[in-house]
């Protein structure tokens, strides 16, 4: 398999050997972690792309987050730790992770893709960050000790420094939902308002409500908009407690 790769592929996998500090057994792993969808598709041989070592990194960077966490905080309990773990393992913060190393220009991208600046989206370099580490770990022998050195080495006191600063994205829908359980006993309401523009690059308005409180969020997915109509409605509701404690 070594053999068959071409040295433009050979140069981007040295050059992510060199940004991780560790040399892969197998080349065609780099090879395959760092090959987009698009570019599979579009390339005339046959070429695997990243999805499977992505789906099996997300796990790894899962269990190596897990691990950093209970040992940072061992009072915590296990709400707050699965709140902590899943705004680290978030698109948004991951691909802060995988710029760190410059990912994105490593990435094998089709004409198109390229053109469109794929290589700086944020989902796309979260893919890559967890197709990395999932290949890491397969070269490993599937064994969890040398991924979690690479993240260490590179993350862990980032990592750290970040979440004593509050410096993670924060899931608010869940923590509106828990404020909102606690104050009216119910949960907030969405719904999308508008979605415009063409079907690859919508825009959604998504409106939160809650007892009379209605907030708006925009985003390029659904998800976005309601997270960012829920963030408005947390900090409302959330400053209006406070004044009434005072
Ligand atoms: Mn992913």
């Amino acid at each position: 398999m070594n053999s068959e790769i071409k040295k433009e592929f050979l140069d981007r996998v040295k050059a992510l050997e060199e940004r991780l500090g560790y040399q892969f057994k197998d080349k065609s792993l780099p090879l395959t972690a760092l090959t987009h969808r698009s570019f599979a598709v579009e390339y005339h041989k046959k070429i695997t792309d990243y999805e499977v070592l992505e789906f099996l990194g997300d796990a790894v960077l899962s269990l190596i987050v897990s691990e950093i966490l209970i040992k940072t905080f061992p009072e915590a309990r296990e709400g707050e730790l699965s709140q902590i773990r899943s705004a680290v393992i978030s698109e948004a913060y991951l691909s802060k992770l995988a710029r760190v190393l410059n990912l994105g220009e490593l990435v094998l991208l089709s004409r198109g893709e390229i053109a469109q600046k794929g290589m700086e989206r944020e989902s796309l370099l979260c893919d890559v960050f967890e197709s990395v580490f999932g290949a890491v770990y397969v070269d490993c022998g599937y064994e969890i000790e040398t991924p979690r050195k690479i993240f260490n080495k590179f993350f862990k006191d980032r990592l750290i420094q970040d979440i004593k600063k509050g410096d993670i994205p924060r899931d608010y829908k869940s923590l509106l939902q828990i404020l909102t359980q606690k104050i009216f006993g119910k949960t907030p309401k969405y719904r999308v308002i508008t979605a415009e523009g063409p079907e690859h690059d919508k825009t959604f308005t998504v409106e939160c409500s809650i007892e009379g409180l209605k907030t708006t969020g925009i985003g390029k997915s659904k998800k976005e908009a309601e997270t960012k109509a829920a963030q408005k409605a947390f900090m409302e509701l959330s400053q209006k407690e406070k004044e009434e404690k005072n």
